[in-house]
């Protein structure tokens, strides 16, 4: 069983899009492990996107991540990085296909909707970065996935 991270961004809870994109997630049997409504600040920007922060569109990712609310989840379930990756879409715009996440209502790469964690590795780290363990549940559905 894994978890995996996935941020619904500023445009998701602009655009009333919150419980539409959870339902997705539910509706394929994983299971909600954590979930929050937070501020992304600066500093935490600047630490989730390391690996962008030297990009040139960095400043409007930036920008973009800390316009306004944000939708934390640690979601588990059997290979879960993988499977929410897949669900979540592609990056490229040219690569996004019908029933992703991002080919069915992103709009740009910039407002692109959701962010999930690339690997097993990945995921562990950003966890724990957007969650205590006291924030983080176990429980037994009558179904397990
Ligand atoms: P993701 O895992 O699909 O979200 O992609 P990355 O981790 O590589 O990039 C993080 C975010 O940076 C993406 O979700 C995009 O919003 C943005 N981004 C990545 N590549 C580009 C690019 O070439 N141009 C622009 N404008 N934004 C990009």
């Amino acid at each position: 069983m894994q978890r995996t991270l996935v941020l619904l961004k500023p445009d998701t809870v602009q655009r009333s899009l919150i419980g539409t994109l959870v339902s997705r997630f539910e509706q394929k049997g994983l299971k909600i492990a954590g979930l929050k409504m937070m501020n992304m600040t600066p500093a935490l920007c600047d630490e989730h996107y390391s690996h962008m922060t030297s990009k040139p569109f960095y400043p409007a990712i930036l920008s973009f991540m800390t316009c306004g609310p944000i939708v934390a989840i640690a979601i588990e379930g059997h290979d879960a990085v993988s499977v929410v990756r897949k669900m979540c879409g592609l990056t490229a715009e040219s690569e996004w296909v019908s029933g992703t996440i991002r080919g069915d209502y992103a709009r740009s790469i910039d407002n692109n909707l959701i962010h999930s964690s690339d690997s097993e590795e990945t995921a562990k780290v950003e966890v724990a970065r957007f969650f205590q363990d006291n924030e983080l549940f176990t429980y037994t559905r009558s179904l397990n996935s």
